[in-house]
């Protein structure tokens, strides 16, 4: 079932006409639906158990949403409240986490460049794990574990060397990443953890990308990870958690259909072929993006000698950045379309530089100065990306539920935007 629906020629999130928001809370401005968050999580867990995937304790496996897909901490909390995890990547993120409610042995501390004070932040607060990527960071959670007194949970990141995913900008997975350590490092390192005083080590984890909408790259990825799993087993080594990453891909308009969470536990449970583990993913996109909508009204159409027409936003590549960074592809929906033919536009916000082009020749309804438009599937990867580029007042956020909605992060005024700042002592 769609949350964003068209009811009486009007654009609907549950059961709020998105218009409505426009009006009362102004544009741009983000909206989310907490039923859509819900479901997307739902619909995973169940078809991981009905699968037989299984988390600590034999338990539900740990669903720990990557938070930075959307950070906001209504959100996190709709997704705690129905025992999600969050797989985080800095200090920021694991306290967004703990402020909206997820227990700390539901946190997962990953990133590549972890500094002292995060990971001494991450072992005060009791995470489940810290996902080390090299040698030199788990020498350096080593070191802060062992000045605070304590042994750090650890998981080796393996970069299974696979290729997958969209775009190059979000593959993870090959040898020329940055991301994670080979196999043969992957099972040195286990061994040296295991016999070091500063170093508990769990598990190992792997995450190949993003928007992966075929499943045989993560099928090859997850058996190496069985592999792996079963060497480190096979020379003694207590290994108790595999965490198989997030990417699974979303409905985005224009690309491959991704593969539904029932087909993506099934090739887990083929994979695992019975591996008795504690399993955890981190899924973002496929929680998040199909849950919120950037609202935008027209500002007016511009039309160029030669016959362009030009749609100019008052949202701009500081609200939404993915189309000018990744070349994404957003369905943009009127909130109240007009009848008539397909008119060709180029959508574009008003900062000045080329870059600010949401989309260029895509044929749309009838559009006017004064229109309400919705960039669809802008849930993931969206307000947490914005900024104040061009001293632009930094995006607002709504949480809708059912008939209900709230503002959860307001647009601040420009007094804060400037507040912010300080002049040096000589001037
Ligand atoms: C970004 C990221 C994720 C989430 O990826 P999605 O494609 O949004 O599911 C999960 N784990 C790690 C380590 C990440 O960096």
């Amino acid at each position: 079932m769609n949350h964003f629906e068209l009811k009486g020629g009007e654009l609907f999130c549950e059961g709020v006409a998105l218009a409505d928001i426009a009006q009362a809370v102004g544009t741009p401005v983000y909206v989310y639906s907490s039923a859509t968050f819900e479901r997307h999580y739902t619909v995973l867990r169940d078809a991981l158990v009905a699968e037989g995937v299984k988390g600590d304790n034999g338990g539900d496996p740990l669903i720990a949403f990557a938070v930075k897909a959307n950070s906001n901490l209504a959100v996190l909390k709709t997704l705690a409240r129905l025992g999600a995890g969050a797989d985080t990547v800095s200090e920021g993120e694991i306290r967004r986490a703990l402020a909206a409610g997820v227990p700390p042995e539901k946190i997962v501390f990953s990133g590549v460049g972890k500094t002292a004070d995060e990971l001494a932040f991450a072992l005060k607060a009791g995470v489940a794990e810290i996902n080390v990527e090299s040698e030199p960071e788990m020498r350096l959670a080593s070191q802060v574990a062992q000045s605070l007194g304590t042994r750090a949970t650890i998981a080796i990141r393996v970069n299974p060397d696979v290729s997958a995913g969209g775009h190059a900008k979000i593959a993870t997975g090959k040898e020329d990443n940055k991301f994670g350590v080979s196999f043969s490092e992957a099972e040195r390192l286990y061994a040296n953890a295991a016999n070091d005083a500063g170093l508990n080590p769990v598990g190992v984890t792997c995450h190949i990308g993003s928007q992966i909408t075929d499943l045989a790259p993560m099928a090859a990825a997850f058996t190496k990870m069985r592999g792996l799993v079963e060497r480190l087993r096979g020379e003694g080594l207590s290994v108790q958690r595999l965490d198989l990453g997030g990417g699974l891909g979303v409905p985005y308009f224009n690309q491959p259909a991704p593969p539904s969470p029932a087909d993506y536990a099934r090739m887990i449970a083929k994979t695992m072929n019975g591996l008795d583990i504690a399993y955890a993913f981190e899924p973002g996109r496929m929680i998040a993006a199909n849950a919120g909508v950037l609202l935008s009204r027209v500002q007016h159409i511009h039309e160029r000698p030669g016959g362009r027409k030009f749609v100019v936003l008052d949202a701009a590549m500081n609200d939404l950045i993915r189309p000018a960074m990744y070349d994404a592809y957003h369905e943009i929906a009127p909130l109240k379309p007009r009848a008539g033919d397909p008119v060709v536009y180029d959508v574009v916000g008003p900062i000045c530089e080329t870059g600010d082009t949401f989309t260029r020749e895509r044929a749309l309804a009838p559009l006017e100065a004064g229109d309400l438009i919705a960039f669809m599937s802008a849930g993931a990867y969206g307000a947490v990306m914005s900024s104040e580029y061009n001293s632009r007042l930094l995006v607002p956020e709504v949480l809708v539920k059912g008939d209900d909605y709230a503002v959860v992060r307001p647009r601040p005024t420009y007094e804060e935007m400037l507040a912010k700042e300080a002049f040096a002592p000589w001037l």
